[in-house]
């Protein structure tokens, strides 16, 4: 009897032994998976964010396609697109609608007299007074080197002529200083609007750069307007 209680006794401290060995490696274990889940989470957190620094990234080269590095304003392409859809809207509901092209005068004599970053100064300054003339409808792009273009919706030939000519104006008073050199550019502009269904955009353009090339020849530092 006192035999058989003995070997009872030393079944029951070997179980327990076990059971308590065996939690050990399930304490272990659950341990072990508790912290390959935050790792676990930790990467899928990172991929989470790897992917929107991709997604922002796509994003912002996306939009420096559209513009114009060194003004920061809509770049020819840009423009094209986007004016195509405002001059095919003006002729579906039969609105009104002008461009204006403008080149700075003798805009080589600045580069070379007070060189080519004093020029992109310049380019940039010119670029903001611009945008501040203009109403957020309307598109302003450079267009090339020192040249700028703009689309006035809903605006008649009149009204264009009178922005050009508040935009001629502004960029007249803009004041440069480089070294013990004062100095202020001014700029020639042409003026045109679209004129029948039958217009075609670059048609529209190709008025306003002719009335260009006449402000320039008649002098420039002045607006011209398309008359036919
Ligand atoms: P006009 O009155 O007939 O327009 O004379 P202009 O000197 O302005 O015209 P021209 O076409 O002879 O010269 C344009 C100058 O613009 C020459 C070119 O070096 C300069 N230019 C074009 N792009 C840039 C630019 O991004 N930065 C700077 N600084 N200059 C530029
Ligand atoms: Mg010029
Ligand atoms: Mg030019």
């Amino acid at each position: 009897m006192g035999d058989e209680i003995e070997l009872l006794k030393r079944r029951l401290q070997r179980e327990k032994n076990i059971r308590q060995q065996a939690e050990k490696i399930a304490e272990e274990k659950s341990r072990e998976l508790y912290i390959k889940g935050l790792e676990l989470e930790k990467s899928l957190q990172a991929e989470s964010q790897a992917r929107k620094e991709i997604e922002t990234l796509y994003q912002e080269v996306e939009r420096l396609s559209h513009i114009d590095p060194l003004t920061e304003l809509s770049n020819r392409r840009s423009f094209n697109t986007e004016a195509l859809r405002l001059f095919q809207l003006a002729i579906r509901n039969q609105n009104k609608l002008s461009c204006a092209m403008l080149d700075i005068d003798f805009f080589k004599r600045v580069n070379d007299t007070y060189g080519h970053d004093f020029g992109d100064k310049v380019l940039v300054a010119v670029a903001k007074a611009c945008q501040k003339q203009i109403r957020k409808t309307d598109l302003l792009a450079r267009f090339g080197g020192e040249e700028f273009c703009f689309l006035f919706p809903e605006t008649d030939l009149n009204g264009a002529a009178l922005v050009a000519e508040k935009i001629r104006h502004a960029i007249s008073k803009l004041e440069f200083h480089s070294g013990k050199n004062r100095f202020s550019v001014t700029v020639s502009i042409g003026v045109s609007k679209l004129l029948d269904s039958n217009d075609k955009m670059e048609s529209m353009l190709k008025r306003s750069d002719d009335s260009l090339y006449n402000a320039k020849r008649n002098g420039r530092n002045r607006v011209v307007i398309w008359e036919g």
